[in-house]
């Protein structure tokens, strides 16, 4: 009877806390009250995010052993500069001083990273490792640069829409590059 007791409590113990948690937010003092800030928010984000990638990718490249995936890396770390400074080009055009935030979202991405080197050995599993890792951060990117992108067409700024289109086109052709690598060769590879 003690046992049937217990997970009763339990469960008034969880809607307790579900009550306490679904209350409206209240917004900050400088919460967005409109579509241009959160544009302007979220720029500020991908650019403390794409500046934290420059820095990322070489230890990156250093750690991986198949000479495709290195070439890949590399030419990623030279697009990323260039999403650098796509972003430099959108913040001018919205009259803004160009500004980076810290993206948690990034942060913790790249912190999967370092970790999977230290779990995994050299060779085809550590490129593996990085694939995975890798790909989760080009998601991120891509979600994030299709909803630029969309603001920037609601907002008709059409100039920003085509240098964010253009920065998703290649964080989507990274991705499918590692999508094929991963398939053509270096997961089995990785199963030995
Ligand atoms: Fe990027
Ligand atoms: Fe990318």
């Amino acid at each position: 009877m003690a046992k049937a007791k217990a997970p009763a409590k339990k469960a008034a113990a969880k809607k307790t806390s579900t009550k306490s948690t679904s209350r409206k937010v209240a917004p900050k003092k400088d919460a967005a009250t409109e579509l241009m800030e959160l544009f302007e928010h979220g720029l500020k984000d991908i650019y403390w995010a794409e500046k934290a990638l420059v820095k990322a990718l070489p230890k990156m490249e250093k750690n991986a052993s198949s000479p495709d995936l290195k070439k890949a890396i590399a030419k990623h770390l030279e697009e990323t500069k260039g999403h650098v400074s796509n972003l430099e080009s959108v913040f001018s055009i919205i009259g803004k001083k160009a500004q980076a935030k810290k993206c948690d979202a990034m942060e913790g991405l790249l912190e999967e990273g370092k970790s999977i080197l230290e779990e995994t050995s050299i060779g085809a599993v550590r490129d593996a490792g990085i694939i995975a890792a890798s790909q989760k951060v080009e998601h991120y990117e891509i979600a994030t640069y299709g909803t630029l992108a969309t603001y920037a067409k609601a907002l008709d700024l059409k100039k920003a829409m085509t240098l964010l289109l253009e920065t998703l086109d290649q964080e989507k052709n990274c991705d499918e590059t590692l999508t094929d690598l991963a398939k053509g060769g270096i997961n089995l590879d990785a199963i030995d």
